[in-house]
């Protein structure tokens, strides 16, 4: 692809692999049989008004630990417990990103785990890491009419944000609530992220939402090379 070329410095291959993914994720939130899909699988217990980000902990803790499962990147065998061999094979378009084959060398009972970025294929599996995780949840979010964007740290962590009373809003379904909702702070506090670029993802825009997360503001503009990436980033996404 001509345009990227220029960029080549300032994007990996697998950073416009991202974009572009995200991008389609969030088309998706615009499809009304995607949304109808979604909403469906929502049960009615945990449906609110939302007023305020207390009104979103009873879908956070559905999803978490009634919905979704987690996909460990350590697998044990379910037959004989003994640590499987894991072998990745790179997906061919955003819509099934990678697929990951477990195998048991003592048993040979083999898993398979495929990284798809279709809703509704998440929405069937139920299973992922925080990209999966993200991906539905805003979808999810989305069909009841809640505004949110997918957030990536490059950092191999992913979250969303939603919009409530017009202002975004974090929100990690994959963490525990009260840490699930409002707590930018927290990945650079406890897990020691040194962010260089937060992005925040929908449809028609990228934000930098960086200081958002980071206490460390110096710094991260330390690590910054590029003085217009965020805007070479913004006509990238424009254009795919
Ligand atoms: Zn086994």
């Amino acid at each position: 692809m001509r345009i990227f070329r220029s960029f080549n410095q300032l994007l990996s291959h697998n950073t416009i692999d991202t974009f572009i993914l995200y991008k389609r994720v969030c088309e998706q939130y615009n499809n009304a049989d995607i949304m109808n899909l979604v909403k469906d699988l929502i049960p009615s217990s945990v449906l609110k008004l939302y007023y305020t980000e207390q009104d979103l902990k009873p879908i956070l803790h559905w999803f978490k630990y009634d919905f979704m499962r987690w996909m460990p990147k350590l697998l044990r065998c379910e037959k004989c417990h003994y640590e499987m061999d894991v072998q990745v094979v790179t997906g061919n378009s955003w819509r099934l990103r990678a697929t990951e084959i477990y195998l048991c060398d003592k048993c040979g009972f083999e898993q398979v785990f495929p990284r798809y970025g279709e809703i509704r294929k998440i929405a069937v599996t139920r299973l992922g890491r925080c990209s999966e995780w993200s991906l539905l949840f805003g979808a999810i979010l989305s069909s009841i009419s809640i505004k949110t964007r997918i957030v990536h740290d490059f950092l191999d962590h992913c979250w969303n944000e939603s919009s409530i009373n017009d202002s975004w809003l974090h929100v990690d379904s994959t963490l525990e609530f009260p840490i699930s909702l409002n707590h930018p702070h927290y990945y650079e506090q406890n897990w020691g992220k040194k962010f260089r670029y937060v992005l925040a993802f929908s449809h028609d825009s990228l934000e930098d939402v960086t200081m958002i997360y980071s206490e460390q503001q110096d710094n991260v503009l330390k690590r910054r090379n590029h003085k217009n990436a965020v805007g070479e980033f913004k006509k990238i996404y424009s254009k795919i």
